[in-house]
């Protein structure tokens, strides 16, 4: 299988060389793609160095497979292109997800729309939506819900290599005592402060990261009637998003169901249940496959309602590993 990987030099593309490295993905050849910015410089894999070539349209020919990973508008440009040659693109940017005829894949959830839709371009959900239903689709399994309240905490990689080492400017400029001067990645400083924004405002007022989890959260699960009212925030976070969950649900769960539900969930290992104050942080999902849950109580204050806390890390689970966890589905079937 001859694979390429556009946007390798990001935070999510070399998160995808680390992961067909280290999971011994099937391949025969790996091309790398980028800007004219890292084009020449290299890329270990596999005991090999491998050049970065920048991206051409005459480039994306005689591939099996190719990761997108360089943002939206590079996805709608060359996306398309790759697909007619006959290339199956999984696509990590928001250009397709909530197109019709594409699916929206978190493999444990549903990699069986895999079967059903062969479209060539498949798209990999926003971070904070997969990290959130991965902790969800457990308990949904075990009745349906009826409104989910999300309030995320998410890290500055989230924007990219930019958004880390704007964080690590913001902060040491702060303590020095020193003026920032105009940030590139964020509207606020972020060092020492929570920017309770991501993305532009839409007209309903939402942000696009907050209408994403409703309308993927819908695709997703194929239930058009679920509801989901977020507040997404970008916290002074390196690595892993963490988020709250309160969930509605039409019949009774109880918190032992509930409990067996998520340990039993596969990408949810490791997690502590059994005592009630334990509580995962986005310093223990980093690096991690696993998302984790901790925090969860019946919610007093409704008929039939539950609270939890998930942290996951959303250059892995959130993008790289989803997107290759999809590749080695597409391989099986
Ligand atoms: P990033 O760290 O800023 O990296 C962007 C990548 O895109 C770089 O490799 C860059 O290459 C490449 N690129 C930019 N312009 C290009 C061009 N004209 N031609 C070819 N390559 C170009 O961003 P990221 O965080 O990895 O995000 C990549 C995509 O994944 C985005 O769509 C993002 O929304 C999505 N995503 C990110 C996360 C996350 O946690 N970071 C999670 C889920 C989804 P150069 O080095 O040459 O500029």
């Amino acid at each position: 299988m001859k694979v390429g990987i556009v946007g390798a030099s990001g935070a999510v593309g070399l998160e995808i060389i680390k992961l067909l490295q280290e999971r011994k993905f099937n391949l025969s050849s790996l091309t790398l793609f980028g800007s004219k910015r890292s084009a020449g410089k290299s890329i270990k894999f596999r005991n090999k160095r491998i050049v970065i070539k920048q991206l051409k349209s005459s480039s994306l020919k005689e591939f099996d497979l190719i990761f997108f990973s360089a943002g939206s508008k590079i996805s709608k440009q060359y996306a398309p292109i790759a697909a007619k040659n006959n290339c199956i693109v999984i696509d990590n940017s928001s250009a397709f997800r909530m197109k019709k005829n594409i699916p929206l894949i978190v493999p444990e959830i549903n990699g069986g729309d895999l079967q059903r839709n062969k479209s060539k371009i498949i798209a990999n959900p926003n971070c904070t939506t997969i990290i959130s239903l991965m902790a969800i689709k457990p308990l949904y399994d075990l009745s349906p819900i009826k409104r989910i309240i999300a309030t995320s905490f998410q890290s500055v990689s989230g924007a990219g290599n930019l958004g880390m080492e704007e964080l690590e400017k913001n902060t040491k400029n702060f303590l020095s005592k020193k003026e920032t001067g105009k940030n590139r990645v964020f509207e606020r400083n972020i060092a020492f402060n929570v920017i309770p924004k991501i993305g532009e405002i839409t007209k309903n007022l939402y942000s696009e990261e907050e209408m994403k989890l409703h309308n993927e959260s819908r695709k997703i699960l194929s239930d058009k009637k679920i509801k989901v009212t977020a507040t997404t925030v970008r916290v002074p976070v390196l690595r892993s998003h963490s988020i709250s969950l309160n969930l509605e649900f039409k019949n009774k769960v109880t918190l032992n169901k509930a409990k067996k539900a998520l340990n039993n969930f596969p990408g949810l290992k490791n997690i502590d249940l059994g005592d009630q104050a334990s509580f995962p942080t986005p310093i223990d999902s980093s690096n991690k496959d696993e998302c984790l849950v901790g925090r969860l109580r019946t919610d007093y204050s409704i008929k039939n309602g539950i609270s939890l806390w998930v942290v996951g890390d959303q250059i892995r689970k959130g993008a790289a590993l989803n997107a290759v966890q999809i590749a080695e589905y597409l391989q099986k079937i």
